[in-house]
């Protein structure tokens, strides 16, 4: 077998969805809903289902889902997209970034992620061959240290990996942060690949900020995203990636070799949302916000310490207390995520497995699901105390 295949682990979040449906455990772990997408998407999938397309569409994605894409990122970019050649259809934001990252990297090339940071980076980087170079996000706020972000500019990185909002913080980075990333990028000429998937989950009063609408950062930015969030589509498996055409051009490649294309009757059906007018954002929006406040008060009302996510739909929460217990000695925070699955019934992902920091006392929870399914968690969580 490769040498590759030795050098990461499956993923620590996919995992945990496999514990918990195992044991019937309440799964906070993977960060899914567990609502229908939108009525007038599913609607329009089964009339796809009777009505095709059932075959391979264009393989850079269905020209109007592009022409859709194009469309949203125009607004945000404030700049006009050309479907045709600054748009890529994915199979989840999981293939944008992969193809961004080996469109842009050599093997042995450096890549800069900031720490802690969601797995799947550090696993594309190894598959394109690229190494790491970590930057941390300092507690309790998860800012940066420019010092330290400049010296990892110095070892002449081809990228940095933009989370915004971040997973597994929740921060969202201010334009104040992403002044100072530009700057950077442009004197060690760098690109910038952003992954917005919790684009529309932001709380307020935070804005969310696209990187490549910055003055002079459309050039050197690779921006990526996903439907799976936004629509509640998380199965369907549909992202994509926005990029000036030399770069977008080389991605179509990658991807034409990685995957063909992206499923054609979700594609159909996704063009449906992205027509929504801007109510829908503002609704999703509202929805999340009585969840992540209404689960952070009861996270309060049972004592546990927890971060305030101001974008995405998840929480960090401190479990230092019970790993001090004598019941819980010598056990790190994977070996407690599984107990507690087990024993509480309710499934996290440990925090260890975002950070390349030796951090070994947090547990990340979402929640991104009903009312009635968060007040079971909460009593379940209450029984740790
Ligand atoms: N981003 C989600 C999470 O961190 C999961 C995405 C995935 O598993 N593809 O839980």
């Amino acid at each position: 077998l490769s040498n590759r295949v030795n050098t990461f682990t499956d993923s620590v979040i996919r995992r945990m969805t496999r514990i918990s449906d195992k044991h019937g455990a309440i799964n906070l772990s993977q960060g899914f809903p567990d609502f229908p997408p939108p009525k007038a998407m599913t609607d329009a999938l089964s009339k796809i289902a009777l009505e095709g397309p059932h075959q391979y569409s264009v393989t850079f994605g269905a020209p109007n889902l592009r022409e859709a894409i194009a469309k949203k990122q125009s607004k945000a970019f404030n700049r006009d997209i050309d479907f045709e050649k600054e748009v890529l259809v994915t199979c989840g934001g999981t293939e944008a970034m992969m193809c961004a990252m080996m469109t842009v990297c050599n093997p042995g090339d450096k890549v800069i992620v900031f720490s802690p940071f969601y797995e799947n980076y550090g696993a594309d980087a190894i598959l394109s061959g690229a190494e790491p170079i970590y930057v941390p996000l300092i507690p309790p706020n998860f800012n940066f240290d420019v010092n330290v972000l400049e010296d990892a500019f110095k070892q002449n990185p081809k990228a940095l990996i933009l989370c915004n909002p971040s997973n597994p913080t929740g921060k969202v980075f201010t334009k104040e942060e992403f002044m100072i990333i530009a700057e950077l990028s442009v004197k060690y000429d760098t690109f910038v690949i952003t992954d917005e998937v919790y684009e529309h989950l932001i709380y307020e009063p935070y804005k969310h900020t696209y990187f490549a609408s910055l003055p002079g950062m459309y050039e050197r930015t690779i921006s990526t995203s996903s439907l799976s969030k936004t629509y509640s589509i998380t199965g369907w498996r549909l992202g994509y990636l926005v990029a000036p055409e030399e770069i977008a051009e080389c991605a179509k490649k990658v991807h034409d070799f990685l995957t063909v294309g992206a499923p054609s009757p979700l594609q159909e059906a996704a063009v449906v949302g992205l027509n929504f007018d801007e109510s829908y954002y503002q609704e999703l929006k509202k929805t999340y916000t009585k969840k992540r406040d209404y689960f952070l008060k009861g996270l309060d009302e049972i004592g546990l310490k927890h971060t305030t996510p101001q974008g995405t739909y998840f929480v960090l929460v401190d479990i230092s207390e019970f790993l001090e217990l004598e019941q819980f000695k010598g056990m790190n925070d994977l070996e407690f995520s599984e107990w507690m699955t087990i024993n509480i019934g309710v499934a996290p992902v440990p925090g260890s497995s975002f950070f390349r920091e030796d951090v070994n006392n947090l547990i990340r929870l979402h929640f991104a699901r009903s009312k009635e399914t968060l007040d079971e968690c909460l009593k379940r969580l209450s029984t740790l105390k």
